[in-house]
């Protein structure tokens, strides 16, 4: 966590923005987009078809990245599909997958939309399994859930994009597998943080996007045991996912490209790849931003008008919180005039909100070029903003 590694983000060296919004999408470091800006003046060609060797150069690439990215999360090449992100992959899973299979589909109240509205389109019964006061799963309750309705499917969160909490996911998918359950799992704000290996998890589905853990936008991967993929329809039809083509009938590749229909984003992918290898030089220091996030949580602490949610120790990559009798909106406003970018609101995950009673929050998200200065600066605008919101107001209103 240092000004070391600030240096190697370009977004960073024209301004002293104090950047907390890396869950929403992280800043991305230069050798990501050399990586890219190589594609498109060394050998920008499409992949997968065509004799050319730049054709050739490009497909090498590409499937090289697949090879690196695959191997980052513990999975075979083969069962690496790209998707344009972590909602792609769920739709794709929702439609390819369960929608045939499944009447229901089991989800904590800790979901994004992007892991509820996906089951909802192909007309799946959503059950919610309950969380605890600190915003944990029941596994209690998980368990006789599925004891109940052996050979469901299971979709959770690794790490919640609202409130931080880590979930216990191998004890999640071990549960799962006892009562004959498929699961999988949405590491979108995982992969950033924590070492994944989706063989040693057992999941059966594992999603992650690029563009939070320092990747391009508009690029993610869906990781499913090959048998799984090997089982599905393709999501989509087009070119390069064809074996044989005619008006009758089509027969489609293997997994992974039976997935991969149409011109794929190539650039995206050398620079997902690219800002792993960047990731993994650093070593994915976890702890440097625990260190981070507990400086904060005590910085907050300090607030006389606080309001957390969640006291669990199980927390990584950010912390929510309200100021009461302040919309957290307004703070976020006052916040950005001051040059520091955070993310107020729902979060995209209205039924934990609906479930705490507010309407949103207000949410400081880390990633490894943040700073302990950062939350300096961000504590004093806070309280900077708070002053200018109440200056005329009694101490009594709640935020709600
Ligand atoms: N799940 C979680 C937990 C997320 O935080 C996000 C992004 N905010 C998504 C899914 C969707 O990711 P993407 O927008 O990259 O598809």
């Amino acid at each position: 966590m240092n000004t070391i590694i600030k240096k190697d983000f370009p977004f960073f060296n024209n301004n002293d923005i104090v950047y907390l919004d890396s869950a929403a999408t992280s800043q991305k470091p230069q050798i990501v987009l050399d990586k890219m800006q190589e594609y498109y003046t060394q050998y920008c060609a499409n992949t997968h078809r065509g004799e050319h060797e730049l054709g050739d150069k490009a497909t090498t690439e590409f499937e090289n990245s697949r090879d690196y990215i695959a191997k980052f999360i513990g999975a075979n090449t083969d069962e690496l599909v790209f998707t344009k992100g972590t909602t792609e992959a769920i739709n794709f899973v929702a439609s390819s997958f369960v929608k045939s299979r499944f009447t229901k589909v089991f989800l904590s109240e800790l979901e994004h939309h992007s892991n509820i509205v996906p089951w909802q389109l192909q007309g799946l019964e959503i059950v919610v399994l309950p969380l605890d006061k600190d915003l944990n799963i029941n596994l209690e309750e998980y368990e006789k859930l599925l004891r109940l309705n052996p050979k469901s499917f299971v979709s959770i969160t690794h790490v919640s994009n609202s409130f931080g909490i880590i979930n216990p996911i191998k004890k999640l998918i071990n549960i799962a597998h006892k009562y004959e359950c498929l699961i999988l799992i949405d590491g979108a704000q995982a992969l950033a943080h924590l070492r994944i290996d989706v063989k040693d998890l057992d999941a059966d589905f594992y999603a992650v996007s690029a563009h939070k853990a320092y990747g391009p936008t508009g690029i993610g991967a869906l990781y499913g045991k090959y048998a799984l993929l090997e089982s599905m329809s393709p999501y989509q039809g087009g070119g390069s996912m064809i074996t044989e083509v005619s008006f009758k009938k089509s027969s489609y590749l293997k997994p992974p490209l039976r997935f991969e229909a149409g011109t794929q984003a190539i650039a995206e992918v050398i620079g997902f790849k690219a800002a792993l290898k960047y990731l993994f030089t650093l070593k994915q220091t976890q702890k440097e931003e625990d260190i981070l996030l507990k400086y904060a949580k005590e910085k907050l602490q300090g607030l006389s008008r606080i309001q957390l949610y969640t006291q669990a120790e199980n927390v990584l990559g950010n912390i929510s919180f309200n100021i009461k009798g302040v919309h957290h909106n307004d703070i976020g406003i006052l916040l950005s005039k001051q040059s520091i970018m955070l993310r107020t609101g729902h979060h995209c995950a209205m039924p934990i909100m609906k479930k705490l009673g507010i309407k949103g929050t207000i949410r400081l998200s880390f990633a490894l070029y943040n700073t302990k200065e950062d939350i300096n600066k961000t504590i004093q605008a806070i309280q900077k903003a708070i002053h200018l919101l109440t200056k005329n107001k009694g101490d009594k209103s709640a935020s709600k």
